[in-house]
């Protein structure tokens, strides 16, 4: 969620106002230096949290890999030319100056900028289905956990281990303010009429979207595209939609 619109501790006048300060933050991918845009409360801006559901696919698989290596860092925006989420540490020191007085903040990454890990989400609309997704973050203290990102398996919040006992991918991931922390998908809205939430594994959250997807796309294509066949159908209306989003269609086939 969007930050309260934090206040600058010397003047008392919104730190999110202009002008904003642009830094440089390398793709861990493609290595490509990507611009972020900042406001001096911490939160990028010029980021549109509302994706396409293969764009959103591709966040959970960024994560559900950025979880299992325990470096999901503090997400502060998406590469423009591979889509993937760029990170920076959670204790690299962090300095923001008030657009209006210049009074220095810091600390570190952790604390001063808004993690944009929970933000994008999407909406799956079909003639049965009305779900949204998005990624949570977990806090171990609060003795919720949904299990391994990489492979589901249970990952209680109290014990001691922070590595997956199936698959050794790490399940749990420690903070600057020595918080545990685990990333897991949301999916909200009513399936068959009926009210549907749960709390998955990154793993299965995105198995599950990319079900409602097709799922969706099908149900709800209308009858201008009933007449047509299943999948294919589903397909062409993926790649229109794609298309018609600027995003490149191999970006999302052919891992
Ligand atoms: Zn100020
Ligand atoms: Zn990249
Ligand atoms: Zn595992």
């Amino acid at each position: 969620m969007p930050l309260a619109r934090a206040r600058c501790a010397a003047c008392s006048l919104p730190l999110g106002d202009p002008p904003h300060v642009e830094v440089l933050v390398r793709c861990g991918r493609c290595a490509t230096s990507v611009p972020i845009t900042l406001a001096a409360d911490g939160q990028p801006v010029d980021f549109d949290v509302a994706f396409s559901a293969p764009r959103l696919v591709h966040w959970f698989s960024a994560a559900r890999g950025a979880m299992a290596s325990g470096t999901p860092g503090v997400a502060v925006g998406a590469c423009r030319r591979c889509q993937t989420p760029v990170v920076v540490p959670p204790s690299q020191p962090v300095t923001l100056l008030c657009p209006h007085c210049r009074e220095p903040r810091s600390g570190p990454a952790a604390d001063m900028l808004l993690d944009l890990w929970p933000e994008p989400w999407c909406r799956i609309e079909g003639a049965n289905l009305d779900i949204e997704y998005r990624l949570v973050l977990l806090d171990a203290a609060r003795g919720v956990a949904v299990g391994c990102a990489a492979c589901g398996a249970p990952t209680p919040p109290d014990h001691p281990s922070s590595t997956c006992s199936r698959c050794r991918a790490v399940t749990w991931v420690v903070r600057p303010d020595r918080s545990r922390v685990q990333l897991a998908v949301k999916v909200d809205g009513t399936r068959e009429g009926r009210p549907f939430k749960a709390l998955v594994p990154v793993l299965q959250g995105e198995m599950m979207l990319r079900q409602d997807t097709s799922f969706g796309l099908r149900a709800g294509s209308g009858s201008s595209v009933l007449g047509m066949t299943g999948l294919g159908c589903a397909l062409a209306l993926a790649v229109a939609i794609m298309c018609a989003a600027g995003i490149g269609f191999a970006i999302y086939f052919s891992k």
